[in-house]
């Protein structure tokens, strides 16, 4: 027998009508592109979001049509997510730090039909337009005064003369929940990018799945500032949880290196904020050096990559507690969370700090597995370590117009392979050992390059490393560590590894380490390990 309820479609624009009847002082800050800082509220974007959405439709945009933004962190792009996703169109988020050829790629690729963007990234599209659809419509971010003008920039819009004179109310149409409502390649590191395409449904369900998670930070009145950004996977997923639950946005724009970001954290209270490692990095030197912490910070979201023992460490020792996140774009993203569980809340400070090291356990609404290389399941006893599978609906069920890549992404039971090697404790904690291209194959046994490279982070001297696997003659491969001193230390390669031999066993020992200014970075702001082996692909070990 069937329930006999009704069958409302989770849509987005509910999302947004009720953040602004519920919560409409929750505020949204911005640091504008154009200077200053710009203020408005939920209860104000509403009316605004409603011209973008009539504006939208008086531009000929369809149900299923791709609108796409090039844009950092800012109101007008939460506007441009809940008018596109409101009339049933697909917000088709660019990383403007793809490579040109990416760019060229997705932007052809997902036939976008308008491109919304950021005045400062008008040179890039000067640059790339001829290489993107003729007839695509381009949208600058601000008001006519601000509108970019010069070669190539010829008929762009502005974003504010479109909202002029449109009605600001709207009777959003009622969307199929399955259809699509934002669209997020990955950076691929390897091959071309490949579409995430997230429905009604999975960004609203994980939306709420992340509610359940018990962090402080998500709870109506709380303020959170997303380093991560709006152009990739949804800053995991923040914009569709911010209405519903009443959160203060503070949207940092471009300047997020430590000083910029302290200052922002500082003068707007905030409570929490989401990032990746290399962000954190910036930001502890920062506090380092003016001897004190932004003083409302409570939280900090890190994800995106392994959150480094020693980081979690600096950040709970100042009573700011550290939530460590895994997912992936093709998972909305968020797959784990590290808040600890009644059991483990009242542990001793460094034995919090171990399992804060860990990746988290589920979050509600995502199932995981770990695999041999048959396909068969390994036990979760926090020994076993296998490939890791993934199951929910926030979970990608192919990718965007690409039947290849969809066709190699699922196992025969319909699980995706996440291409991460992990273990799961009897508790439920992932432990990430390494993504499966990372890992350092050293005669025939594996070396997970985040334990080296946590334990060479307690080290003061160190402040970031990356581990990679260099070919061996005999070994097949062994681990080169490139690291980068921190601020005024000088630590010698011989001290690095004695801290090392302490942690770690003799085999895993890197059999290198080169100093360098920097490491690089990817679109996403992870640690490039790709460009990594490419540069030390002839490292004569000694
Ligand atoms: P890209 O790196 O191409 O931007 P994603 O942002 O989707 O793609 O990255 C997902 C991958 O990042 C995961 O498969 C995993 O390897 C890595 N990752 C994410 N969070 C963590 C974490 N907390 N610890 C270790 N690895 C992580």
């Amino acid at each position: 027998v069937r329930g006999m309820m009704m069958d409302t479609p989770l849509n987005v624009s509910a999302a947004l009508e009720y953040g602004a009847e519920m919560y409409p002082d929750a505020a949204i800050v911005s640091a504008a592109i154009e200077g200053g800082m710009h203020r408005t509220t939920f209860g104000q974007m509403l009316p605004r979001t409603a011209q973008l959405a009539h504006a939208l439709k008086a531009l000929g945009v369809k149900e299923g049509d791709r609108v796409a933004t090039l844009a950092w962190n800012g109101y007008r792009h939460l506007e441009l997510y809940y008018a596109i996703g409101g009339i049933g169109a697909v917000c088709h988020t660019i990383n403007p730090r793809l490579f040109p050829e990416q760019l060229v790629y997705i932007v052809n690729h997902a036939k976008d039909r308008v491109m919304f963007f950021d005045i400062n990234l008008a040179p890039l599209v000067a640059k790339m337009r001829a290489h993107w659809p003729k007839d695509l419509i381009y949208v600058a971010m601000c008001d006519a005064a601000h509108k970019p003008t010069g070669e190539g920039l010829e008929g762009v819009l502005a974003y504010e003369d479109l909202l002029a004179g449109q009605p600001t109310c709207i009777a959003w149409p009622t969307i199929d929940e399955n259809a699509g409502v934002s669209l997020c390649y990955t950076s691929g590191t390897t091959g071309e990018p490949k579409g995430a395409l997230y429905s009604q449904r999975s960004v609203m369900l994980h939306a709420l799945f992340t509610l359940t998670s018990g962090m402080p930070g998500l709870r109506s009145g709380q303020t959170i500032l997303p380093v991560v950004p709006l152009f990739h996977v949804n800053a995991w997923g923040l914009p569709y949880t911010a209405p519903i639950i009443g959160l203060n946005l503070i949207m940092p724009g471009v300047k997020l290196d430590g000083p910029n970001l302290y200052d922002l954290l500082e003068s707007e209270k905030v409570f929490s904020s989401w990032g990746v490692p290399t962000v954190w990095m910036g930001l502890l030197a920062e506090i380092q050096k003016r001897g004190k912490k932004p003083s409302a910070l409570g939280e900090v979201i890190i994800g995106g990559s392994a959150a480094p023992r020693a980081m979690i460490e600096a950040f709970e020792k100042m009573d700011i507690s550290v939530v460590h996140g895994w997912g992936m774009t093709e998972m909305s993203p968020v797959g784990t969370l590290g808040t600890l569980p009644p059991k483990d809340r009242d542990k001793p400070i460094e034995e919090r700090i171990d399992l804060k090291a860990r990746q988290g356990r589920r979050m509600f609404g995502v199932e995981l597995k770990i695999v041999d290389e048959a396909g068969k399941r390994l036990p979760h006893d926090g020994e076993a370590s296998g490939e890791l599978f993934v199951k929910g609906p926030g979970i990608i069920s192919g990718y965007y117009e690409n039947p290849e890549a969809s066709a190699k992404a699922f196992d025969a039971e319909g699980w995706f392979g996440t291409g991460d090697v992990a273990k799961i404790t009897p508790d439920g904690y992932l432990i990430i050992v390494d993504r499966t291209k990372d890992l350092v194959k050293s005669g025939g046994e594996w070396i997970s390059s985040i334990d080296v490279e946590n334990a060479a982070l307690s080290h003061p001297g160190i402040a970031a490393c990356a581990v990679i696997g260099v070919p061996h003659p005999k070994w097949q491969e062994r681990p080169l560590m490139i690291a980068v001193r921190a601020s005024g230390a000088d630590p010698k390669k011989e001290e690095v590894l004695a801290t090392l031999e302490k942690a770690i066993a003799k085999w895993q020992m890197p059999d290198d380490v080169v100093f360098v200014d920097q490491l690089p970075l990817t679109a996403t702001g992870k640690v490039s390990k790709l460009t990594l082996r490419k540069q030390f692909a002839d490292h004569a070990l000694p």
